[in-house]
C-alpha cells in the first residue's frame, strides 16, 4: 500500500510499505478521506506541537480521516467489514478516568496517529476498533473525515462557549479552524465577526456565513467590534491563529464576563493577567480535541443544520501528490486539503 512519508525538511514520499496486521482488538480501515492538518505541518516544517521528539518519527503523518472498515480482529464486536466509519485520533491505555470517560487525549499514555502512531494519510490503517465511529450513508466521506478533527472541534468549542442565537462570537484567524468555527457558530445562531489579515482567508469566511470582517493591518480591531456589539465587546471569541498577536486579539476584545476558547496552538504567549483577564473577569477555555462520546451529536448536529463543513474542502489530492498537497497547504493557497480515494 502507499504511505505518505515526511524524509526531510518539506520533503515528502510516497512509500510503498506493507498493509499493517491487526490484532484481536483491531480494526483495518480502507481511507476514504484524510485532510491535512495545520499539525501536520509542523512535521512538515521539522518541528513538532507535541512535547516530544515526534518531529523526529518517522510515522505516517494524518489525523483527520475516514474509510471503509475492511478486516477486523476475532474479539471486535463494535464494526464489521463495509462500515463507514469516522476514525478517531487519539489513542489511549483504555482503562484509566480519562479514556473511559472519552478523553483519549489526557491519558498520560495517550498516542495520537500521525505523530505517535502512524497515521491515515496512507491506503489502510490499523487502530483498535473503538477508534471506529460509525458514520451514516447521508454523511460524506470528505465531510466525515473533517468532522474527526476540525468540525468536531469546533463544534464543541462552539458548545463549551455557549454560543447560541443572539451570541456576538469574533473569530480571531480565518483559516480552516476559524472558518469551521464561522460554520457552527451561524449554526447556533450567533452573529459572527472575523479577523484575519488574509483578504483571500476574510473573502472564503464571507462566503460561508460571517456576518463581519475586519482586518487588522487597516482597522482597529477593538473599535470595529464595540461597533459590532452595541459599544459592548464580544460575548465569546475564539482564537484559532496560534499566534501571540491573535492571542492578545481574542481576550482584549471579548466584554466583561465574556468567554474566550483557545484553539490555535502556540509555544508561548505573553498577556497582562490583572488587565485583560482579572478585571474583566473572562473565563478561558483550551479546546483541545473532542470527546469520543460527542461524535454522534457532532454528526447529528451537522447533518440536522446543514452545517457545510464540505465547503471547507477546497482542494482534494490523490496520496500520489502528496508532495503537491502538502506544498499547496503550507502556502495558504487553500483551506482544508484532502486526500481522497
Ligand atoms: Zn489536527
Ligand atoms: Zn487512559
Amino acid at each position: 500500500m502507499k504511505a505518505v512519508k515526511i524524509i526531510g525538511k518539506e520533503l515528502i514520499e510516497v512509500a510503498e510499505v506493507p498493509v499493517p496486521q491487526i490484532g484481536p482488538n483491531d480494526a483495518l480501515v480502507k481511507l476514504q478521506a484524510s485532510a491535512l492538518c495545520r499539525s501536520d505541518l509542523y512535521r512538515y516544517h521539522g518541528t513538532t506541537c507535541f512535547d516530544d521528539d515526534s518531529a523526529e518519527t518517522n510515522y505516517t503523518p494524518g489525523h483527520e480521516p475516514c474509510g471503509i472498515v475492511e478486516k477486523v480482529g476475532e474479539k471486535v464486536a463494535n464494526v464489521k467489514p463495509g462500515d463507514r466509519v469516522g476514525l478517531y485520533m487519539m489513542v489511549g491505555c483504555g482503562k484509566c478516568q480519562y479514556c473511559l470517560h472519552g478523553d483519549q487525549m489526557l491519558c498520560s499514555d495517550f498516542g495520537c496517529i500521525g505523530f505517535q502512531l502512524d497515521g491515515a494519510h496512507a491506503d489502510y490503517i490499523v487502530l483498535p476498533s473503538e477508534n471506529c465511529m460509525p458514520m451514516p450513508d447521508s454523511l460524506s466521506y470528505v465531510a466525515g473525515a473533517l468532522l474527526t478533527d476540525v468540525g468536531g472541534g469546533l463544534y464543541t468549542a462552539c458548545r463549551t462557549l455557549d454560543v447560541k442565537g443572539g451570541s456576538s462570537v469574533v473569530i480571531v484567524g480565518a483559516g480552516p479552524m476559524g472558518c469551521g468555527g464561522v460554520l457552527y457558530a451561524k449554526a447556533f445562531g450567533a452573529k459572527v465577526i472575523v479577523v484575519d489579515i488574509d483578504k483571500n482567508r476574510l473573502a472564503f469566511a464571507k462566503n460561508i456565513g460571517a456576518d463581519y470582517l475586519i482586518d487588522p493591518t487597516n482597522e482597529d480591531v477593538l473599535k470595529k467590534v464595540k461597533k459590532y456589539t452595541l459599544g459592548r465587546g464580544a460575548d465569546i471569541s475564539i482564537e484559532c491563529t496560534g499566534n501571540e498577536k491573535g492571542a492578545n486579539i481574542a481576550f482584549d476584545v471579548v466584554r466583561p464576563l465574556g468567554r474566550v476558547g483557545i484553539i490555535g496552538e502556540n509555544a508561548s504567549c505573553t498577556f497582562n493577567p490583572s488587565t485583560q483577564f482579572i478585571h474583566k473577569k473572562l473565563t478561558v477555555y483550551g479546546c483541545w480535541i473532542f470527546n469520543k462520546h460527542d461524535w454522534q451529536e457532532i454528526v447529528n448536529f451537522t447533518l440536522e443544520n446543514n452545517v457545510a463543513i464540505e465547503k471547507l474542502a477546497t482542494h482534494k489530492y490523490a496520496i500520489e501528490d502528496a508532495q503537491e498537497a502538502y506544498k499547496v497547504f503550507d502556502s495558504h493557497g487553500a483551506q482544508k486539503v484532502v486526500f481522497v480515494w
